[in-house]
């Protein structure tokens, strides 16, 4: 079954974790035995070559680039000209696979169209079609940027990610969106972007919530229903999404699946996390919104973290079709299992784009 992948952060991993991506999943893993800079290395689970063989023929994938100011300990670029920058090289990575046909960018109703079309005939080797999105918008300088971006073929973003940002608090913060954010928001709505409600704080989202009018969706979000942590949507966060007819992607990160997760320590086998936790965040979307139109899959599978955080019964992306299966046996039917395997998502992308 064709899988839309809602979240992907592909160039972060070509250009900070110096992965080449046209390389299979076991070939990376090999080259990274003994590597230790990051918690991930040699567990990775995505490549072209995996997300073709489990019939992932689109995602959303992102830029991301986190501007941090003086007193912020997390980690990130000193200034929003770096972080700008950084996001540049990696469109400049995503550009370099177009050249080889491994990607295609996809921008409009159009390219998607034909993009479905071609992923239909089943050949071998089809470019892997990609929405361009932004993680956390610190890399914005002005405005004016966001019109760069969006003229290089961006069609959605989250104001924020982790911490507190330019315009607006993320995970694990506590703040408003302030001036910056609603100038943002406007921005957004202007250039038709859809808004990336993933990341945003209680207190950030719900002010947005209050002025923004756009398209919004989450990319990758699970249901604080199952862990109870402000990363999380609260039911009344899921509810005004499904209510602004969003769909919401459901994430594999295990310490988002499970509670008490201790990065490092925990395992998935030890916690018992697979993918019956997904299908569980599923079905309370599925439950809220009252039909199976507002949800889809949004892994996350490569944002720093690899097998050792993620579902034991998953080896690499391609066994995102054992999902199918598990939604059936719960009593889904085929079509509610189109549906949010991808028909939801691309049903919206035609809908904020347009025929
Ligand atoms: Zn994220």
């Amino acid at each position: 079954m064709f899988v839309f992948d809602a979240h992907l952060d592909l160039a972060m991993n070509a250009m900070e974790w110096n992965r080449d991506l046209t390389r299979t999943v076991a070939d990376i893993r090999e080259s990274e035995k003994g590597m230790t800079d990051k918690p991930d290395r040699a567990n990775n689970t995505v490549s072209f070559n995996a997300m073709r063989n489990g019939n992932i023929g689109l995602c959303v994938a992102t830029q991301i680039a986190r501007y941090v100011k003086k007193d912020n300990p997390l980690p990130g670029w000193n200034s929003p000209y770096q972080a700008w920058a950084q996001t540049q090289g990696q469109l400049a990575w995503y550009r370099a696979m177009e050249d080889i046909g491994e990607m295609v960018q996809i921008r409009n109703t159009e390219q998607l169209n034909a993009h479905l079309k071609l992923w239909e005939n089943g050949l071998d080797k089809n470019p892997i079609g990609y929405i361009l999105s932004l993680e956390g918008a610190d890399s914005i300088i002005t405005l004016k940027h966001l019109e760069r971006c969006y003229e290089q073929g961006l069609r959605a973003i989250g104001p924020a990610h982790y911490g507190p940002g330019t315009y607006a608090h993320g995970t694990d913060s506590v703040g408003g969106i302030g001036h910056k954010g609603r100038e943002l928001l406007k921005e957004i709505e202007r250039l038709n972007l859809i808004l990336d409600a993933t990341h945003l704080c209680d207190v950030s989202f719900w002010e947005t919530m209050k002025v923004y009018q756009g398209p919004v969706w989450a990319s990758h979000n699970n249901c604080r229903k199952f862990v109870d942590h402000n990363r999380q949507f609260s039911d009344e966060q899921l509810m005004e999404l499904i209510g602004r007819e969003g769909v919401i992607g459901i994430a594999l990160d295990a310490w988002m699946m499970v509670p008490n997760w201790v990065r490092g320590i925990s395992t998935p086998k030890g916690m018992d996390v697979t993918l019956i936790q997904m299908i569980n965040n599923i079905d309370h979307v599925c439950q809220l919104a009252g039909n199976s139109l507002h949800v889809g899959i949004g892994t996350d599978l490569d944002g720093g973290f690899g097998k050792e955080q993620c579902p034991a019964d998953l080896n690499t992306i391609a066994d995102l079709q054992k999902i199918p299966g598990l939604l059936l046996g719960k009593g889904y039917s085929e079509t509610d299992v189109e549906n949010i395997m991808s028909k939801n998502f691309i049903r919206y992308l035609r809908k904020v784009w347009g025929n």
